[in-house]
């Protein structure tokens, strides 16, 4: 019999799919490492894994203990999975802007969600981060995985995703993309592929117009998961050779085409990645495999992105819908 022991046992070794419709005009192969094969529908799995097993040695996390973290989606579902299987109590503490079906999530796996106000400085007690430390203080046995701290979530990385991407391309990738969050992908996954290929393969970041990783002015902007206005420790510039900066604009319409043309129906930050990924593409012969790595499903984002609605008014262009099938009846 072959079967898995628990849902946790199901995260990595996610699937590689050529991307054929978007590439149009593109010599080079280009493949995207599809996260939201994993059992909580993202990359965020593989660190929520990593970090608990490692909390869980160094005596930071015991039994009966309770996991607390500010987070708005998807490490809240990945650390759910794993404190489910393992018998932890979970804390979630979540601004108010991204309130709704995050939450909703997050509760139907059991979890405490503490909604925050979004509008106030980090530093007011009222804030996300404020109310998450004092909660770590004042509930016994609690743990806060930090994930923008947290260097084995990086290292989750290093171990599955790098490994995983050089055994699926019979170690023939040459470039590497990936958007940057806490960094922790591109670092981790990045390290190991240079590392492996003797540098071989060139590490490319992908950063929304706004965020401080690729430079320009730090301004907001709509895309999710991705992006910073702080340096934090899980990110290394010095394993990424070059950042490609996209506008929300470019990565939604792109999303959108993913979803259409392949078949893919993933986040934002995706589409921001395929967008890097392709620009990169453009300029490399035929024998160049370009690994792509797509974070998280598109069913969160039903009502943003996929939504014309809320397109418009976010000031996002909608192309006009061309069909040119008759009306139905009503
Ligand atoms: N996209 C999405 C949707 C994410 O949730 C994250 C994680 N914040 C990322 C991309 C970026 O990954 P990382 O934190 O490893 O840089």
């Amino acid at each position: 019999m072959r079967y898995a022991r628990s849902v946790a046992e199901l995260v990595g070794n996610t699937p590689l799919v050529q991307l054929t419709r978007v590439t149009d005009g593109i010599a080079a192969t280009v493949l995207a490492k599809v996260e939201y094969f994993n059992p909580g529908g993202s990359s965020k799995d593989r660190i929520a894994r990593n970090i608990i097993d490692a909390a869980e040695r160094d005596g930071l996390l015991r039994p009966g203990g309770t996991i607390v973290e500010p987070t708005s989606g998807n490490t809240g579902v990945g650390l759910a999975l794993i404190a489910l299987e393992r018998g932890y109590r979970m804390v979630f503490v979540v601004p108010d802007k991204f309130a709704g079906e995050k939450v909703a999530v997050l509760e139907a796996y059991g979890a405490e969600v503490v909604v925050t106000d979004t509008d106030v400085e980090p530093d007011d007690p009222r804030s996300y981060y404020s109310v998450s430390d004092r909660l770590a203080r004042e509930i016994p046995g609690a743990f806060k995985p930090n994930q923008f701290a947290n260097h084995n979530g990086p290292r989750s990385h290093y171990e599955s995703t790098g490994p995983e991407i050089w055994r699926d391309t019979d170690g023939g990738v040459t470039h590497f993309v990936a958007g940057i969050g806490t960094g922790g992908t591109i670092t981790g996954t990045g390290r190991y592929l240079r590392e492996v290929s003797d540098g071989g393969v060139r590490i490319v970041g992908a950063d929304p117009d706004g965020s401080i990783y690729s430079g320009g002015p730090v301004h907001g902007y709509l895309v999710e998961g991705v992006g910073e206005d702080f340096w934090p420790e899980t990110y290394d510039p010095s394993v990424v050779d070059e950042i490609h900066r996209v506008g929300d604009a470019e990565s939604f319409a792109m999303t959108r085409r993913l979803a259409r043309e392949e078949g893919l129906l993933v986040g934002g930050s995706s589409g921001m990645a395929v967008v890097a990924a392709l620009r990169t593409a453009r300029e490399l012969p035929a024998d160049a495999v370009v690994v792509v790595l797509l974070p998280d499903h598109g069913r969160a984002y039903l009502n943003k992105i996929f939504d014309d609605d809320w397109m418009r008014a976010n000031g996002q262009d909608v192309a006009a819908p061309a069909s040119d099938l008759p009306a139905l009846p009503g």
